[in-house]
């Protein structure tokens, strides 16, 4: 974890492009009241192949120029063309967006085609190819090892080429047992891995939801959360309470023992996450 502690500290939230015009205002909403944490970006996610594409551009610049938050749109390689890839880097390039995120994505049900890029290392190759170091390139790390990796060595490895490939830093997949990121950073310095890999912070906030979210993704919850969130049902509020002070502690290990950042999951709310950064009294300590 020493290399970790090395690196500022980032501090940036996750959200999915709205739907319809309501979604859109509650969403600059969640934008306005997120200011307070003085992120060093938000993301705007982007669905490999569906109709949030267009979205995505739109929300992303939408917040940077109307709001003034530094923006980094996700891009995945996943069901597209080299061409197409080419033309959002462009757009966005011209829009002043200075970060991407880069993931493979995957594959919408009912697509057949993989595209050109096969995985996020080549994408990551691409983007540096056609745009040199104009953007800085974020990517995906997974310390409770990607579901459909062979093993979690070759995880690693892989993980490894988007760094050779030119990626700056990386966000992780959320976990709630801090030991395994601790080991994914261990892994990482082993394998000379020499970029800031902040820890994904998904706020517990309804269990079905997240039950379901961690069988898609491989993301682990622990069965003594289980189990407690099984026993409060439908009761939000005793969730809530029992969640923000679950992740608040969870947060505050991994920044104590040298996390370079914190980057949440928002799902486009702000309650969680605001609670979750005033318990870590981080509150105007914000480098960015
Ligand atoms: P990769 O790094 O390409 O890895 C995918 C799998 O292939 C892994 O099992 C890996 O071990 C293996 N692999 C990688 N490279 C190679 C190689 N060269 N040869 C053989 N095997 C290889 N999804 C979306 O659709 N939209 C989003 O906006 C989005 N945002 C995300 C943000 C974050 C921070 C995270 C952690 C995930 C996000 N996802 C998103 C989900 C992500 O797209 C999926 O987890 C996807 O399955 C993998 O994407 P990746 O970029 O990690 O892929």
């Amino acid at each position: 974890m020493n290399s970790q502690r090395a690196y500022p500290k980032s501090f940036s939230f996750e959200l999915f492009p709205p739907k319809t015009e309501a979604a859109e205002l509650a969403l600059k909403n969640t934008v306005a009241q997120l200011r307070q944490i003085n992120p060093s970006y938000c993301s705007v996610t982007f669905g490999a192949g569906g109709s949030t594409r267009e979205k995505t551009f739109e929300t992303v610049v939408s917040i940077q120029e109307g709001m003034g938050i530094a923006c980094a749109p996700h891009i995945s390689c996943i069901a597209s063309t080299r061409s197409y890839i080419r033309e959002m880097l462009d757009a966005y390039r011209e829009q002043g967006i200075k970060r991407i995120v880069a993931l493979r994505g995957d594959m919408p049900s009912g697509m057949l085609t993989t595209g050109e890029l096969r995985y996020a290392n080549e994408l990551v190759e691409f983007i540096r190819q056609e745009t040199g170091n104009d953007f800085h390139v974020e990517v995906a790390g997974y310390p409770e090892v990607h579901p459909q990796a062979a093993n979690a060595e070759k995880d690693l490895l892989n993980f490894k080429r988007k760094v050779e490939a030119g990626a700056d830093s990386a966000i992780t997949q959320y976990f709630y047992n801090a030991e395994a990121y601790f080991r994914f950073i261990d892994d990482c310095e082993k394998q000379n891995i020499n970029i800031p890999i902040v820890p994904g912070i998904m706020p517990i906030t309804n269990y079905t939801q997240l039950a379901r979210f961690s069988e898609l993704c491989g993301a682990d919850i622990p069965r003594w959360i289980r189990k407690r969130l099984e026993v409060f049902g439908d009761d939000r509020v005793t969730i809530r309470t029992f969640g923000i002070d679950v992740v608040s502690k969870l947060c505050r290990r991994l920044l104590e023992q040298g996390a370079p950042g914190l980057h949440f999951y928002t799902l486009n709310q702000s309650d969680a996450t605001l609670a979750i950064w005033h318990n870590l009294g981080l509150h105007g300590n914000n480098p960015a």
